[in-house]
């Protein structure tokens, strides 16, 4: 049954089913940052998970922005680099960003991407266009801003979509950050490996509160 009005553990299984398909997709998260970085992203991400998963399974959750916020914080410490940075800010400031809500739904579900990639951007500097992460998180923020109205897996299938067109327009874009930056147009036709792994997390979001 589609679910509406998370709870606390709700959001904690739905972040775990996150961090499981994440490992999974290695491969692809290896391959998308060989073609423009140096291919650590499929494990650092690897990485994060396993810590983020070591953290939350199996807890229980008094509050809804917790396991967000301890997922974040798993990802800071255990990866490090640049996607330590941003990842574990996308989900430490978007959850902190919930706190006193009394459950996750739709308007929740857009709080925590205004507020995560508000704290993405003023932490690593990207802006559209920069062929980043940011690529995939800032046209999900602004859908999830015009379905809070929603119902969550109407909202959650909006976004997912938004972030996925996001992950695929970035393939047209030109690196001016991080590593790849040095490839200048040969980073064209490629998508950035980090926006992948948005667009991975929200399908997964996605499918969790659909089923
Ligand atoms: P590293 O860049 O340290 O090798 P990863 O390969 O794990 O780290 O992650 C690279 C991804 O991190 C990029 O594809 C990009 O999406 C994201 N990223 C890197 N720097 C920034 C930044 N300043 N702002 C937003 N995202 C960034
Ligand atoms: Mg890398």
């Amino acid at each position: 049954m589609p679910k509406d009005a998370l709870t606390p553990n709700e959001c904690r299984d739905m972040l775990l089913a996150a961090a499981d398909r994440i490992i999974e997709s290695e491969p692809i998260l290896t391959d998308a940052d060989r073609a423009l970085g140096d291919g650590d992203h499929g494990i650092g991400m690897q990485r994060g998970m396993m810590a983020v998963k070591e953290k939350l399974a199996g807890q229980d959750f008094d509050a809804i922005e917790k396991p967000f916020m301890t997922m974040g914080m798993a990802m800071m410490s255990s990866m490090g680099g640049a996607s330590g940075a941003v990842f574990g800010t996308l989900f430490r400031a978007g959850g902190k960003a919930l706190t006193g809500a009394p459950a996750f739904g739709a308007r929740q579900l857009a709080d925590f991407l205004s507020a995560g990639t508000e704290g993405v951007q003023s932490r690593g500097g990207a802006k559209p266009g920069d062929k980043t992460m940011v690529d995939a998180l800032v046209p999900a923020a602004e859908k999830a801003a015009t379905v809070a109205d929603a119902a969550l897996p109407e909202a959650m299938a909006a976004v997912a979509a938004a972030a996925e067109a996001g992950k695929d327009a970035s393939k047209d874009m030109i690196a001016t950050m991080g590593r790849a930056k040095t490839l200048g147009e040969r980073s064209l036709g490629h998508p950035d490996a980090g926006a992948v792994s948005v667009s991975i997390i929200f399908a997964t979001l996605s499918d969790y509160v659909a089923a």
